[in-house]
């Protein structure tokens, strides 16, 4: 689509300008202080909604951040794209680790440098352009509805309740979503299915104060031990989650799935280079890919406790803390896997200590078929503009509240993500190259030409 190309050149500036208007916004959802920001930024996309086109675009009040709602109708006959995306960003410490400042957004070496470049600021932005594009060109053949939640960071606490309340309002053929990555630059890919998410914090305590280390080291229970002892059982030496009935609900795919996922091109020697690690591990008996892919895994996210300040302090901690996140895979429920980890943690505490277990969020894992008329589309749409078919694959993230929406919509989620590994999203120096953001806008754009609806 030549035209979308130089729509692009004609616009290129103000683009910028008015991405980088939402990236200026510090909208951490995770961090209270950050509520008026939040709301701004709310602001700021129903103004690019409405100047792109949409007939109307409002903020939404929800039990926490405000929800974004643009639609354009243009004949209630015709298909129907609901666009989701978020607006809050991940916190930025270290934030010394950043060369440039993370609200400043900066372009260098062909990328731009912000947090929410790619996550998913600049990638919702994509839509909204492609939308523009469509309208202004008269090529529009669609109904688009744009949602956009300010909560996806922190596990989307309040969408599936609003999204129940709005049923009507957000009813559509397709939920149409940039927050994923690409295998790579050259190896476009479409993400058809995604790992859930169980989150839970443990606090172990001991005594009720911290304690002199050489009064009583030696004579009691150290919340730090014991929490270190417990959370180095929770895997054992083949890669495997000890928790007890962990993989009952795991589905194991056949030798022939797996044998279509390994097509995928993956060089480990790159991969390791990437991350300046000499060694890959992982569960026995499977590939990188696959560990990140098909199967469930279990990190300690933070743990704290006692003195960690300079120089030395001699104490035995009244408590130690540990944050732990388990991705899973579709058909594990993580209601029940957070309810199976609360179980073992306590059946595994000893008894010299108290340990607490508090769940913070989850949600479920899904997959869409490949021989559905919209990631056929996608397909299509993103043959023309890389060259080369995209390849399915099998995310490793979490986007827990798509397998909400699907569920309360009963629409199904595509996953058009245009990110890269490189673009290290929720990490210092966050950017997204610019090569994709084009190229998302002229893969979205195409969607449209080529979707016709689900039959
Ligand atoms: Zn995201």
């Amino acid at each position: 689509m030549d035209s979308m190309k130089a729509y692009i050149e004609k616009n290129r500036d103000r683009f910028f300008e008015e991405l980088f208007s939402l990236l200026r916004i510090p909208s951490i959802s995770s961090q209270d202080s950050s509520r008026p920001d939040m709301m701004r930024c709310a602001e700021r996309l129903t103004e690019l909604l409405k100047e792109a086109g949409a007939d109307s675009a409002g903020i939404y009040p929800t039990d926490g951040h405000p929800v974004v709602f643009g639609e354009k109708i243009v004949d209630p006959a015709l298909p129907t794209v609901l666009v989701y995306g978020h607006y809050d960003v991940q916190p930025v410490d270290p934030v010394e680790l950043w060369k440039s400042d993370p609200f400043e957004p900066e372009i260098r070496d062909g990328a731009i440098y912000a947090r929410g470049a790619n996550d998913d600021k600049g990638q919702l932005f994509m839509h909204i352009k492609a939308f523009e594009y469509l309208v202004r060109e008269n090529r529009l053949k669609h109904n688009v509805k744009f949602i956009f939640e300010g909560e996806e960071e922190i596990g989307s606490p309040s969408l599936a309740s609003w999204a129940s309340m709005h049923r009507d309002m957000l009813a559509a053929d397709i939920i149409l979503v940039s927050d994923t990555t690409m295998l790579s630059e050259t190896v476009p890919s479409i993400n058809c299915g995604m790992r859930g998410l169980s989150y839970s914090e443990i606090t172990v305590t001991g005594p009720d104060k911290d304690l002199h280390s050489g009064h009583y080291g030696g004579a009691i229970a150290n919340p730090i031990n014991i929490l270190c002892d417990m959370i180095s059982s929770l895997i054992d030496k083949d890669g495997k989650i000890t928790v007890r009935g962990f993989y009952d609900d795991v589905v194991e795919l056949s030798e022939e799935d797996r044998a279509k996922l390994a097509r995928a091109p993956f060089d480990e020697e790159e991969y390791r280079k990437f991350l300046n690690i000499d060694e890959v591990k992982g569960e026995a008996g499977y590939s990188t890919l696959e560990r990140t892919g098909i199967r469930p895994c279990l990190d300690v996210n933070g743990i704290w406790g006692g003195y960690t300040g300079e120089g030395a302090k001699t104490v035995i901690p009244s408590s130690a803390h540990a944050k732990i996140s388990m991705r899973l895979v579709p058909n594990q429920d993580h209601e029940k896997i957070a309810e199976l980890f609360e179980k073992h943690i306590k059946a595994i505490a000893p008894s010299c200590v108290k340990v607490d277990v508090r769940h913070h969020h989850g949600g479920n894992g899904f997959l869409i078929p490949i021989s559905s008329p919209a990631y056929q589309a996608a397909s299509r749409a993103m043959t023309d503009v890389y060259g080369i078919e995209p390849v399915p694959s099998r995310g490793g993230g979490s986007i827990p509240i798509l397998a909400d929406l699907q569920k309360i919509l009963g629409i199904d989620p595509l996953l058009m993500g245009f990110g890269l590994e490189r673009d290290t999203i929720h990490s210092p120096n966050e950017s997204y190259l610019l090569k994709q953001f084009f190229a998302g806008m002229e893969s979205i754009a195409l969607f449209y030409e080529y979707y016709k609806g689900n039959k």
